[in-house]
C-alpha cells in the first residue's frame, strides 16, 4: 500500500517498501528541568536528513526514498521527472517519467521541455 500521510511520497528504492523507515529528524522541544513535555508533531526533516530502510537496511537521503507522480501515467518514480510546458497554454506545466517524454510529444508538437 502507498504512502498518504507522513510517508507520503516514500519508498526504499532498493527493496520497495513503503516502510517503516529511520530518519533523522530535527525539532524543537519544551525542555524543563525535570524532562521535556514530548510532542512528536513539531518533527521536520530535510530533503537531505539521513533516512534508512528498516526492511533491508539501505540507507541515503531523503530525497532518494522519495518518488514523485508522473503527471501523464500517473506512475510513481524515483527518476527525476521533467518539466514540460504546454506552449498552445501559457498555465499548464506537467511533470513527466521519461517513458512519457515522447508520448507527450507526440500529443502536443508545440509542448517544451523546462528544467
Ligand atoms: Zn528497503
Ligand atoms: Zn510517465
Amino acid at each position: 500500500m502507498t504512502n498518504t500521510n507522513c510517508l507520503k511520497g516514500f519508498q526504499c528504492p532498493k527493496c520497495k517498501s513503503f516502510g517503516p523507515f529511520r530518519i533523522e529528524v530535527t525539532t524543537t522541544i519544551l525542555m524543563y528541568d525535570d524532562g521535556s513535555d514530548y510532542d512528536h508533531d513539531g518533527l521536520e526533516w530535510e530533503e537531505d536528513s539521513y533516512c534508512e530502510c528498516n526492511e533491508c537496511d539501505f540507507h541515503g537521503m531523503v530525497k532518494d526514498f522519495q518518488t514523485s507522480q508522473c503527471s501523464w501515467c500517473r506512475k510513481e518514480t524515483h527518476e527525476k521527472l521533467t518539466t514540460i510546458k504546454n506552449a498552445t497554454d501559457d498555465l499548464s506545466y506537467i511533470d513527466v517519467c521519461k517513458d512519457c517524454i515522447g508520448v507527450v510529444f507526440k500529443d502536443i508538437p508545440e509542448a517544451k521541455i523546462i528544467d
